[in-house]
């Protein structure tokens, strides 16, 4: 079995690792370090919870080790993270894997202040960490040199492709120097990420972690068919008879996760939200009361939650369904950290059925329908042969032949499917439950091609 000794990792490292609790190396770590010691690029398929971090940090430490430079600091390796989140973790982990060594990190990003930033940068630095808008900001103002840049880490290049920092990532590509390693990490790999990548690296090792195998395969999914108004009622009930004490719950947008707070406060359940009209100070406060236990329910965006990596949460609400169909991998796979199990439940009304579309086509599967709760509503599960995406313009008399048709094609479906032949859903599962019934939406074995085809047409249909 492979160990990090195998792996060529320092005693100096080796002992950091041994002290953070792991013993395996995770698949992306013995896939990426090897290649990296040897000074290889790398191009990383993986999402958040596969241990990416590591991967990319313990070769960049141990090569800055090995090859030291004397005289006053310059920054060696720059990280470029899409949020303050995730910058702050990667800044983290860095922390804990070089505390043996003499290294010098920060990590910097926007809506705080930037005199303690400008403060370390003027003292002198090995690693940074940095989102771009902050970053760019920085060297705009002189206070820092990325010519003697050793290595560049691209984080979740599909998130920043996604949050539109592309111009940004690159000017940072235009401060390096040429001779540098380069990494790039990305959970999906969309035609924009492939050629980004063709842009800045060389000769790349490519490393596919693929996030079913990684989580998806551990979490329980439901979903769940209902009338919007209803969802709240919905959460509130399954929070209380769960009991649920960690449980991320994600909205579309930052005015429904303050109001869904609110909502559930009046159920008695104590909720904070964390998105990006939030300031730092109250995002740091809203994730340390949901770290330490003090709140149980966290109300997140997509993009605030990227990075959010806090052990131990248990459930997952995917209050409104993503438009994006990847976004519901990133979210479920805030459950089932390290080798947990968790439960992942999705609230789909009636505008949202193409949406559930694209999310099934994307994981190749059908999530499991649990109607078995007040509210179910027919109405909302997609028709045969739907599209993907948006569902446009629904007057109420065609939302109710809407409804009878879709429990006429269901069962219709069902009916065709021979007798004995499981849905692709079951197969997974090895066999059925009592409470699922089939939901269409081109549900189907996948594979990371059939993936990856997918999130290529919707990525590059709509960047944001
Ligand atoms: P990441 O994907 O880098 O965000 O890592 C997810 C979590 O896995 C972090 O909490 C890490 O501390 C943890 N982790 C990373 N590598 C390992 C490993 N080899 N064994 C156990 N936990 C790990």
């Amino acid at each position: 079995m492979t160990n990090f000794q195998s792996l060529g990792l320092s005693d100096t490292l080796l002992r950091a690792v041994e002290s953070e609790g792991y013993t395996i190396p995770t698949p992306v770590q013995q896939q990426s370090i090897p290649p990296l010691l040897d000074g290889r690029d790398v191009l990383g398929v993986a999402q958040t919870g596969t241990g990416k971090t590591a991967a990319f940090a313990l070769p960049v430490l141990q090569i800055m080790e090995r090859n030291k430079t004397h005289g006053k600091r310059f920054i060696r390796a720059l990280i470029l993270s899409p949020t303050r989140e995730l910058a702050a973790q990667i800044e983290d982990r860095f922390a804990a894997y070089s505390v043996h060594m003499d290294i010098r990190h920060r990590v910097i990003f926007g809506g705080v202040s930037q005199k303690p930033q400008v403060r370390a940068l003027q003292k002198g630095l090995d690693i940074l960490v940095a989102t771009p808008g902050r970053l760019l900001d920085l060297i705009g103002q002189g206070h820092i040199d990325l010519s003697r840049v050793e290595f560049f880490v691209l984080d979740e290049a599909d998130r920043m492709l996604d949050m539109g920092f592309i111009r940004d990532i690159e000017k940072v590509l235009k401060l390096l120097p040429d001779n540098r390693q380069n990494l790039l990490f990305s959970a999906t790999m969309p035609k924009s990420i492939a050629k980004l990548a063709g842009s800045f690296l060389h000769d790349a090792v490519m490393v596919d972690v693929s996030p079913e195998e990684m989580t998806v395969d551990r979490i329980e999914q439901k979903i769940m068919f209902l009338r919007k108004p209803d969802k709240r009622r919905l959460l509130a009930q399954l929070i209380q008879d769960h009991q649920v004490e960690c449980g991320l719950v994600f909205t579309r947008t930052k005015h429904g996760a303050n109001r869904l707070v609110k909502q559930l406060g009046q159920s008695d359940i104590a909720a904070v939200a964390i998105h990006g009209n939030k300031s730092q100070g109250a995002r740091t406060k809203a994730l340390a009361g949901f770290k330490d236990g003090s709140i149980p329910i966290l109300v997140a965006t997509d993009i605030a939650s990227r990075g959010i990596d806090v052990e131990g949460i248990t459930h997952v609400f995917n209050y409104d369904l993503p438009n994006e169909p990847e976004s519901y991998v990133h979210r479920i796979g805030r459950t089932a950290r390290a080798g947990r199990s968790g439960i992942a439940y999705a609230f789909c009304d009636e505008s949202e059925s193409g949406y559930l579309v694209g999310i099934q086509q994307l994981i190749g599967m059908e999530i499991p329908v649990d109607s078995q709760h007040p509210f179910h509503f027919p109405g909302a599960i997609p028709k045969p042969g739907q599209k993907p995406g948006k569902v446009k313009g629904q007057s109420g008399s065609r939302r109710d032949s809407r409804n009878k048709n879709s429990r006429q094609h269901q069962r219709g479906q069902n009916q065709r499917r021979p007798r004995g032949e499981s849905t692709p859903n079951q197969r997974r599962q090895g066999g059925g439950r009592q409470n699922n019934q089939s939901n269409h939406g081109g549900g189907r074995q996948g594979n990371s091609n059939r993936r990856r085809n997918t999130n290529r047409s919707r990525n590059e249909r709509s960047p944001r």
